[in-house]
């Protein structure tokens, strides 16, 4: 689809892939492990997918999920799926502290307190890549 940037190689940071979907690291400033699970084809909806993608979609997302819970040990984790700007189907994955900025609004919403985060460390980044990718992967053999 033209004009959809979640079409196009992405340029961020790519924790793992396969020829279904992509988990990237963004680099947000205020949520250093924040992840996004994004299909590389241009869907809209989870029900424009076949019921075994739609499964293998969420199979991604929770693989996310263990690896961020496991590696960051967060209070929540919020999941989310919008794509009202780009409907091109992705899921957020975001571990939340109740020091973070939002907490407990969504991270969209109002800010509550300064940010106090720092970024990850590379050993960090390099332990999530390598948590996301096992989670993950057993994850789609189950
Ligand atoms: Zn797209």
């Amino acid at each position: 689809m033209a004009n959809c940037a979640l079409c196009e190689p992405t340029s961020q940071d790519v924790l793992w892939q396969d020829d279904f979907c992509r988990v990237v690291l963004l680099n947000d400033a205020d949520y250093p492990a924040y992840c996004r699970v994004e299909l590389l084809a241009h869907v809209k909806e989870m029900t424009d997918l076949p019921p075994a993608d739609r499964a293998r979609t969420m199979r991604v997302v929770f693989g996310v999920e263990a690896a961020l819970r496991e590696t960051m040990q967060p209070d929540k984790i919020n999941l989310a799926s919008l794509g009202n700007k780009t409907p091109h189907m992705h899921w957020h994955v975001i571990p939340r502290f109740e020091s973070d900025k939002h907490f407990p609004n969504s991270h969209w919403g109002e800010a509550v307190r300064d940010s106090q985060v720092q970024p990850l460390s590379k050993a960090v980044r390099d332990q999530l890549q390598r948590v996301v990718a096992e989670r993950v992967e057993c994850a789609l053999e189950s």
